[in-house]
């Protein structure tokens, strides 16, 4: 049965943003770079303003009422991210202070205690350094080797090859959810599956894929997922790793100092359990109370109906700039996330972002911090524009409309001798 989803009202849903309606180089702004940091709305903002107005002290300690006003809202928002992920426990939901340091917090905790000398870390060629560098740094220390599942020309993996890199020495894949430069969205669940087939520990980047698909960690069955508050329309300063519940108890802390302990003595320490003992100091309270409100957000909006509406636009920009005669889209796989990258024929990237800034439209520009991928396009970075759920089509054909005179400023510089050395 085909169920019809009532469109997002993306009038109504930009009232929320007010940078939106606020004039950037004296034009409209187009924030086509959601993909770096998503905008919060209004009730985000303002229910962090009013935890700082009227809740704020520090959490998990103390007995005053205050205390535990603030203790209960922070755990509160625990729960919405439990629930979000689909998640068995809150005790499995660790806060970060984001998707790199909740990778980090997998390669030192679990990493160290199960990475020996000649193992395997097995990666995909499409992922954030946040997904490669913690993993080399262990590698590095144990003596292990990074080993790298390929890619198409379009941004799709080679999975006919996965079977072959899980070799007995492979203890964990580092893998995204979707890929931030290409949109590529991974089939987790088959890859999982046959992961564990061997016995490999698997640690999902969702850093773009919250914002875009709903994610159910159970059905994906995956052993780590992490995220980035800022990527869900939240607050900077505050994400989130899930761990499977024995993995996480088995791990040692990473991080030591108070609230992660249950009693210190000169001989020795003890720990809380799980998600304590990984939340060493006083946490980001304001943030993560925000990033539950965010979660509220999508929820009320419904994740369906945003996907619904970037799928639309993501076709619609697809259709326009594939129209534009020296544009080459990165990253063209089948059901790809709303993030659309590209290069144009003799001009840099950084010029084409620098000029859309000048336009209003709000790109990124660079390797996107994964330079691995724009080695294997053999291309040095791409303009990259993002689309989340207040996008609409005028924003695209201001996209569209300042590609178009970009190419006419070069066009008319290549005419002329001075312009030489772009490379
Ligand atoms: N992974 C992916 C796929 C990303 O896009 C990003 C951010 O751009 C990260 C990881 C790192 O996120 P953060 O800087 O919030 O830790």
């Amino acid at each position: 049965m085909t169920v019809l989803l009532t469109p997002l009202d993306v009038a109504k849903v930009r009232e929320d943003f007010p940078l939106l309606t606020h004039p950037f180089h004296g034009k409209p702004l187009h924030y086509l770079d959601s993909a770096v940091s998503g905008q919060m709305p209004i009730p985000v903002i303002e229910r962090m303003a009013h935890y700082q107005r009227f809740e704020h002290t520090n959490v998990h300690r103390g007995v005053s009422a205050l205390s535990q006003e603030a203790t209960d809202r922070f755990e509160e928002a625990r729960e919405k991210v439990r629930a979000f992920l689909h998640a068995p426990s809150v005790k499995q939901i660790v806060w970060t202070r984001g998707t790199t340091e909740a990778i980090n917090l997998v390669a030192q905790s679990w990493g160290r205690a199960n990475i020996q000398a000649g193992d395997e870390i097995l990666l995909s060629a499409m992922e954030h350094h946040a997904n490669i560098v913690p993993w080399q740094m262990l590698a590095n220390e144990k003596g292990a080797s990074i080993k790298v599942i390929p890619m198409d020309d379009r941004g799709v993996l080679e999975l006919d090859q996965l079977e072959a890199l899980l070799t007995p020495r492979t203890k964990v894949l580092g893998i995204t959810h979707v890929s931030n430069v290409l949109g590529t969205v991974n089939p987790l669940k088959a890859i999982i599956a046959q992961a564990h087939a061997k016995g490999v520990v698997v640690v999902v980047d969702g850093a773009q894929a919250v914002p875009h698909v709903p994610v159910d960690v159970v059905d994906l069955d995956a052993d780590f997922y992490a995220f980035s508050g800022h990527k869900l329309s939240g607050p900077t300063g505050i994400g989130v790793l899930y761990g499977r519940k024995e993995l996480l108890e088995t791990m040692p802390p990473w991080q030591g100092g108070g609230n992660m302990i249950l009693s210190v003595a000169w001989e020795k320490t003890s720990y809380m359990g799980i998600p304590g003992k990984f939340e060493a100091g006083t946490p980001a309270i304001a943030e993560a109370i925000g990033l539950g409100a965010a979660i509220d957000y999508f929820n009320a909006l419904g994740l369906d109906r945003i996907a619904a509406h970037e799928h639309a636009l993501l076709d619609y920009a697809t259709a326009e700039l594939g129209s534009i005669e020296g544009l080459r889209i990165i990253g063209t796989a089948p059901g790809k996330a709303s993030v659309l990258s590209f290069v144009l024929e003799g001009i840099h990237p950084h010029d084409v972002g620098s000029i859309l800034d000048h336009e209003g439209v709000v790109v990124r520009a660079g390797h996107h911090c994964a330079q691995p991928v724009m080695t294997r396009f053999n291309i040095p970075a791409t303009t990259r524009a993002s689309f989340a759920y207040f996008n609409d089509r005028a924003d695209v054909d201001a996209l569209v409309a300042a590609i178009r005179k970009v190419q006419e400023i070069f066009g008319a510089e290549s005419d002329d001798t001075s312009a030489e050395g772009q490379d």
